[in-house]
């Protein structure tokens, strides 16, 4: 997702006390300084607009939420609408992810979220794709021992990407599904995103992994 620039957004972000400046400066210390409690932390990476997140964060009070999003302008939306909610689990970072273990340190992230990642199609390309072996290497370094990744998308060709990196990178996969919404078990406290929405009304089907690294040492 990329909206058109708007017109002083990196400003509203950077006054913005929802949002995380200097993130790097946190690391080790989000819980505590951050938060102010010790609660899990859990992030969504490629967040856009930030609704999945706050649905998440009203429906669980107990556990921190740090949206990841690489656009000032998608950023921007996210801010004005936990302007309006206020809530006090929410914080946003306007990072690419690519640098996400200098921000976390290992074991601080309780659980991981991609949704509807961008699908970069060129094969040269691949090592963008936030479900590659890179990428998951990079969450190993920040999520706790038992962890999870949970990845959903409606894009076919990027869900069988994602699957077949689970094991070269040493990952496990736990649950996988090729219909969320018609999956009683997996769709169970589904929250939806602003994504998902629009796709799943279009017809499509959506697709999710939760992967963990209990197979491996
Ligand atoms: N997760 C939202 C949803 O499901 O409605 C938004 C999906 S949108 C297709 C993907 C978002 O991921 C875009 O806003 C894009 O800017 C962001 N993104 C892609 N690569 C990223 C990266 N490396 N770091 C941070 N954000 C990224």
């Amino acid at each position: 997702m990329r909206l058109r620039n708007i017109a002083g957004s990196r400003e509203v972000i950077a006054e913005s006390t929802f949002t995380v400046k200097d993130p790097e400066t946190k690391k080790g210390l989000w819980k505590k300084e951050v938060f102010g409690n010790s609660n899990p932390i859990r992030i969504e990476i490629g967040m856009g607009k930030g609704r999945f997140l706050m649905d998440l964060a009203e429906l669980n009070p107990d556990i921190n939420y740090v949206g990841i999003e690489k656009y000032s302008s998608v950023l921007l939306r996210a801010i004005q609408k936990q302007e309006q909610r206020q809530l006090p689990n929410v914080k946003f970072i306007r990072m690419d992810a690519e640098d996400i273990a200098d921000v976390f340190a290992p074991s601080e992230v309780d659980k991981i979220y991609l949704n509807f990642s961008d699908p970069w199609p060129k094969d040269r390309h691949a090592k963008r794709r936030l479900p590659s072996r890179e990428f998951l290497s990079r969450y190993d370094k920040i999520l706790k021992k038992d962890g999870v990744v949970e990845f959903k998308t409606d894009n076919k060709d990027l869900f069988d990407f994602a699957l077949e990196e689970v094991e070269p990178a040493g990952w496990t996969l736990d649950a996988v599904t090729y219909d969320l919404h018609n999956d009683p078990v997996m769709n169970e406290g589904n929250v939806m995103t602003e994504y998902e929405e629009k796709f799943s009304s279009l017809g499509n089907q959506i697709y999710k992994y939760i992967v963990s690294r209990k197979g491996s040492n």
